[in-house]
Order: C-alpha cells, then sequence, then structure tokens
C-alpha cells in the first residue's frame, strides 16, 4: 500500500471514528420519542388490554398527584354505564369510582329508584369509570388536554362494554360524551349520542349533596327512571 493510500485509510476511519462518537453522543442527548397512543379501538380490545396499555400512564400531569389509577368498576357486560368527571381523595385512596359520599348517593340514587320502578338491579350490576382515571388536584375540573389523552380509555373502555346507554354525570362527563358546551342545566333529561349509543345526562351526585339543590335531586331522580326504563324494560 502506498503511502498515500495509507493515509487516505486513516484518515477515512478517523473520520468514520468522529462521526461515529458524535451520533452515539447525539442519540444519548436526543428527546426521548413521544410516548404513542394506543389507537382509539384496537381490534380484539379488552379492558385487560386497556388496563395495560394505561399502565403506570404518566402522559398527563394528573399522575403527579395521584395515590391510584381509578380505572372502573362492575359488571363489563352491563347494558347501562355510568360516567363521572374525576376520581376524588376517597377514590384516589382506594382506587375504586364513586365510594366516597357523591359515590354512596349515587348507589342510593340507582338501587332506590330501580327498586322503586320495580327493577331489580344492584350497583355491582353496572359498571361506573370517570372521564379522568387519576384524581385531579384539589378536586378541580380536568383541563381539555387531561380529558382529551384520558378519553381514549374511557371511549376504549365504553367500546368493549358497548352498553345499551350511558349516564354522563355532570356537565364533564355530557362535554366529554357528547361534544355539547351547554350547561348540565339544560342538558339534563335529554338524550344525547355517543357514537350510536344513546347518553342520558344528569347531575352530577356531588352537586346533589349541596343541601339547597331538592329540585335538582327531584330531577336526577326523573332522568334515572327514564334511562333506567329505556335499558331494562
Ligand atoms: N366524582 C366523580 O366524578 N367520580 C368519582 O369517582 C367520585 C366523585
Amino acid at each position: 500500500m502506498s503511502p498515500e493510500t495509507l493515509r487516505r485509510y486513516l484518515e477515512f476511519y478517523q473520520d468514520l471514528g468522529i462521526k461515529t462518537i458524535y451520533r452515539r453522543v447525539a442519540e444519548q442527548r436526543a428527546p426521548p420519542e413521544p410516548m404513542q397512543l394506543p389507537s382509539l379501538a384496537p381490534d380484539g380490545d379488552t379492558m385487560l388490554k386497556i388496563i395495560q396499555d394505561i399502565g403506570d400512564c404518566r402522559r398527563c400531569r394528573l399522575h403527579e398527584g395521584r395515590s391510584n389509577i381509578v380505572f372502573g368498576v362492575g359488571n363489563e357486560q352491563s347494558p347501562l354505564v355510568f360516567v363521572g368527571e374525576g376520581p376524588g381523595a376517597d377514590e384516589d385512596a382506594q382506587g375504586i369510582p364513586f365510594v366516597g359520599r357523591a359515590g354512596q348517593l349515587l348507589t342510593q340514587m340507582i338501587e332506590g329508584t330501580a327498586k322503586k320502578e320495580g327493577i331489580p338491579l344492584l350497583r355491582e350490576q353496572i359498571y361506573i369509570c370517570n372521564v379522568v382515571k387519576c384524581r385531579p388536584p384539589g378536586n378541580r375540573t380536568p383541563e381539555p388536554d387531561e380529558m382529551e389523552t384520558c378519553g381514549q380509555f374511557l371511549y376504549r373502555q365504553l367500546s368493549v362494554i358497548k352498553p345499551k346507554a350511558i349516564c354522563a354525570l355532570g356537565g364533564t362527563a355530557a362535554r366529554a360524551l357528547t361534544g355539547h358546551k351547554e350547561g348540565v342545566t339544560k342538558m339534563r333529561g335529554r338524550w344525547f349520542k355517543w357514537r350510536d349509543i344513546p347518553v342520558m345526562v344528569t347531575y352530577h351526585p356531588s352537586y346533589l349533596l349541596r343541601p339547597y339543590n331538592q329540585s335538582a335531586k327531584r330531577e336526577a331522580w326523573e332522568d334515572l327512571k327514564k334511562v333506567l326504563h329505556f335499558v331494562y324494560d
């Protein structure tokens, strides 16, 4: 090999070595790939797959203050699903939706109304979940980006269950499911649709716990009657 060829070889390999080092450093410094959200309804979706996809979710800021992800509870074959806003302190502590005061009222409302209407129904026979699965700090309303990120999992849950009807509890759930921006007072008692599934909007049980809301309570009972008869008659 001539000295000239040898010099070119050395230059080439030196250059290659430097480029490789630069590439490795750049790779180490590169920001992580943005987290891929699962597609809206993967083929053959199941609750287990949704739980696995949620994993130890850090997709939005709500993960920072949570103790538990509150996925959903109840009968995954239920013809009726109740959707709330997001977990409160009790739900965050136990990992189960609607177990605090609002949850106790919801149970009474469902079971009491069903009994009065001659429909044998217990809370565990239906499915209950929320728009967001982690507790918003201080129980604030979830932000639009949090609802959008977490809403994908709600939509997958609903697609797997395929209920005959959904009951949206409060304005946040109503907006997430129907896209309507009206206040809950205007929407309650009316049927909307999430995809092809009828959605009845009613008041959130936390709102009904406030002492001056007796007439809202009566209205919520009427809304529940409607949805129960629609599903179980
Ligand atoms: N409020 C909600 O919206 N969901 C719960 O699970 C509890 C309270």
